[in-house]
């Protein structure tokens, strides 16, 4: 426990949340001051999706005095194999919404701060500034470097968690006392080693497990009990069952927290290729006009058959990226096309429009048409793939 003068400077608790909060009071470790911190305490909750749903639910059940949810998309149905706060009777509407409804239903008592807006280079350090615990539940790299780096400059604790397919990590990076994010990884991988939950998949449950143990550290870092992960990280493997804790050490040359905070600037993280770009780029727009002007040209959808089940681009040929690239390793391999081979329905002498979720499958499989001796002046990547087509058209 912290502060001396705690018992004058904390919040009261209600008749209500001392009935509510009854089985924590009975917990010697936590007890009234453990709670009456809870309600002092404030977390930021950086997304709103699989790791943010348990946590924000937990947290607000917890008795956190206020959360802030920072997210600017909307509930879809295919959220809810894992994003749990939300439901039917939400989609459309904001996930900020849809969970602070929730959260609200839970714990009437906590202020529920709702940022509907996407983290970036500009709104990070105001946002950050305002909670006492970050928790970093993206999927994606450029906002978990933000994140990152904010937190760092701010000496605030960041409860980090990832997930892919069955596998989790959860670890707190407090500069103060441990390492940062990048002591461990100073860039970006690049593109093709970065898949993500769309690409890629995730067990539903997943989130689940790696959330509600960000939700604990949280608990854990507001009211001072137990021993926080920092400087450790928890290598979870969902197929196996197995817990594993590696030791991390701080990054003396870290490009982020070897530092002064002055001089820590921040800038959004850009994913590059490893892999030279080749073939051409083309908006959702210009495609759209394309389709339109119904040019003679085959937009091939490179994605996986369940993602084809939540829309693609009308007349789309649909070969999922493995398929295609088996084809390719047999021509290449053996020289010659296979009997009634995928390559076959690929004309050589017209635009090819290639296009998977976010841009990155499909950049890959042009350079594999590529490799198979395709022109690179008939190749198109759709830039960042189906989910901007659609959010375009949602427009
Ligand atoms: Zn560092």
């Amino acid at each position: 426990m912290r502060a001396v003068d705690a018992e004058t400077t904390l919040p009261q608790l209600s008749d209500g949340e001392l009935r509510r909060f009854g089985r924590h009071l009975i917990l010697p470790e936590f007890g009234l001051e453990g709670q009456r911190r809870l309600k002092a305490g404030s977390v930021l909750l950086v997304g709103t999706g699989g790791l943010g749903c348990p946590t924000a639910l937990y947290l607000a059940a917890a008795g956190v005095g206020r959360i802030g949810l920072v997210d600017a998309d909307v509930v879809e149905e295919t959220n809810l194999q894992r994003q749990v706060a939300h439901g039917y009777s939400t989609l459309g509407l904001a996930k900020t919404e849809s969970a602070a409804a929730r959260m609200r239903d839970l714990n009437p008592d906590a202020v529920i701060e709702q940022h509907k807006v996407f983290l970036t280079e500009e709104n990070a350090l105001d946002l950050i500034a305002r909670y006492d615990v970050v928790i970093d539940g993206t999927d994606n790299f450029p906002t978990r470097y933000l994140v990152n780096d904010a937190c760092v400059k701010l000496g605030k604790p960041n409860v980090f968690g990832g997930v892919l397919r069955f596998d989790g990590q959860l670890s707190v990076f407090d500069a103060r006392r441990g390492p940062c994010y990048r002591c461990l990884f100073p860039e970006p991988p690049p593109v093709e080693l970065a898949p993500n939950c769309s690409e890629a998949g995730v067990l539903g449950v997943l989130p689940g497990v790696i959330g509600a143990l960000q939700a604990t550290e949280a608990v854990k870092l507001l009211t001072g009990i137990g021993t926080p992960m920092v400087g450790r990280m928890l290598v979870y493997d969902g197929l196996d069952l197995s817990f594993n804790t590696v030791e991390l050490a701080k990054n003396p040359n870290c490009p982020c927290c070897s530092k002064p905070s002055a001089e820590i600037v921040l800038r959004t993280e850009q994913m590059v290729c490893a892999a030279p770009t080749v073939g051409r780029t083309v908006s959702p727009t210009e495609l759209r006009a394309r389709l339109k002007a119904d040019e003679r040209m085959l937009v091939l959808d490179v994605r996986n058959p369940d993602e084809w089940l939540g829309g693609t681009i009308p007349g789309a040929m649909r070969i999922a990226k493995p398929e295609l690239e088996a084809a390719i390793r047999s021509v290449l391999e053996e020289g010659r096309q296979p009997e009634g081979g995928v390559l076959a329905a690929l004309p050589r002498d017209q635009d090819i429009i290639v296009y998977c979720q976010s841009g990155m499958r499909s950049s890959a499989a042009i350079r594999s048409l590529v490799a198979a001796g395709y022109d690179p002046a008939h190749l198109f990547n759709l830039d960042r793939g189906f989910s901007a087509w659609r959010k375009e058209a949602e427009q």
